[in-house]
């Protein structure tokens, strides 16, 4: 059986990971040009029930808890006067709750726990045909060719691998503007100790200035907006973005002005909620191919759960690999579905004209809903 994934993002890796544990091969077609092509942006908090529990899965609990931050949880909610809202602050040393990890870290653990041919670099999936006695030819950008057995998409928002089984188009949900300050302790200990070993979130109308800590000790900024159709460039300015927050207290907007070059803008963008197609021999998705999502701390999470399911699936059934992504996509679709709900709705409260006061709701301690992205 060959298994080719396409995408060696935390989905396609962990996948690649459990099935290696199990003794079934698989190839890793990934675009970039190396695990350092490209920053892999900021902190993802692990749950426990579904990214903690595929690297339990995967063999690799013990490097998680080496690399985690459990520190990384503690957050603060403040308006734009700078009043703190809401402060949490975890149990020192505790991994009892969604302990954070910078993603290139966690990408990293992943990487090592693979032989070294697993992951083939530079290609970038083009086109995938069906061949007439079973199976997929591969395309990849440069001419390259391969062939496979059962090909996985987990080539993230924008899959290629998404086109052959659904025709489900992307919305554009938010604008996300990123800014990125470098060594904050020494040289903007002000902001470093505002921001604090974990994440703050500064909430307005309809926008809101949050950053975060990594462990390299950078402050990761990340201003969201509500999606309008404007051109993103207006918002490659730090000129610009002050003047969506004039009249917010200075020691916030320092954020944005201690940003190392121009901000960065993209769309954030979703698929429709309960997106599910017929399923075909051959051929499945995971992650954000399968179900992208407003980022409220969930996307990550759901993929490498998608990536322990589809290899336990893979590992039960080897003799009947179209049977067992059956079984994956069926219980996939089920599992998604209240995810992508709340994910939309917890997106459309954090950008609403009353999100201060529903975020402290949300956090209250009776609260059943997780927390909002580490962005
Ligand atoms: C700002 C922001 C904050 C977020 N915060 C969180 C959070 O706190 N918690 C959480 O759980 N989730 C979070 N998410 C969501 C999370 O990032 C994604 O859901 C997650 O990365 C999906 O994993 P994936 O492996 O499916 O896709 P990706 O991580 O996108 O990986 C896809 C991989 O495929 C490769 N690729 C793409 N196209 C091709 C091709 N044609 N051929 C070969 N390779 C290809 C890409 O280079 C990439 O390596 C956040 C998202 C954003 C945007």
């Amino acid at each position: 059986m060959r298994i080719a994934i396409a995408g060696g993002g935390l989905g396609g890796l962990t996948l690649a990971r459990i099935l290696h544990r199990h003794g079934i091969d698989a190839v890793v077609y990934e675009r970039e040009a190396g695990r350092s092509a490209r920053s892999q942006g900021g902190m993802l908090d692990l749950h426990p029930e579904s990214g903690q529990q595929a690297l339990t899965e995967a063999g690799l609990t013990g490097r998680f808890r080496s690399e985690a931050r459990p520190e990384g949880e503690e957050h603060r909610i403040l308006d734009p006067a700078g009043r703190t809202l809401v402060h949490h602050k975890p149990q020192p040393g505790s991994f009892s709750g969604r302990p954070e990890i910078d993603r290139r870290r966690l990408r990293d653990l992943l990487l090592d726990s693979l032989p070294g041919d697993a992951v083939a670099w530079q290609h970038r999936l083009v086109a995938a045909t069906r061949r007439p006695d079973g199976g997929f030819g591969l395309t990849f950008d440069g001419g390259q060719r391969a062939d496979c057995d059962i090909l996985v998409g987990a080539d993230g928002a924008r899959s290629v691998v998404r086109s052959l089984l659904t025709d489900a188009g992307l919305s554009y949900v938010a604008t996300l503007v990123e800014l990125s300050i470098g060594d904050a302790d020494r040289r903007h200990p002000e902001l470093a100790e505002l921001v604090g070993p974990g994440n703050l979130w500064c909430v307005g109308v309809n926008q809101i200035l949050a950053a975060q800590r990594l462990g390299d000790g950078t402050i990761r900024v990340g201003v969201s907006l509500r999606a309008k159709e404007v051109d993103l460039d207006t918002y490659r300015s730090k000129r610009a973005l002050l003047d969506l927050f004039a009249g917010w207290d200075p020691s916030l907007t320092a954020l944005i002005e201690a940003g190392d070059g121009a901000p960065t803008p993209r769309r954030i963008e979703a698929m429709p909620i309960g997106t599910r197609w017929a399923n075909q021999p051959g051929i499945t998705l995971i992650g954000d191919a399968a179900h992208l999502m407003p980022p409220v701390g969930e996307g990550a999470n759901q993929a490498m759960l998608d990536a322990a399911e589809l290899a336990a699936e893979l590992a039960d059934n080897p003799a009947d690999p179209d049977s067992a992504i059956r079984t994956y996509e069926a219980a996939m679709f089920r599992r998604i579905h209240p995810i992508a709900e709340m994910s939309a709705r917890v997106q459309a409260m954090m950008l609403s004209p009353t999100a201060a006061d529903e975020i402290v709701r949300f956090f209250a301690p009776q609260s059943a809903e997780p927390a909002p992205a580490d962005r």
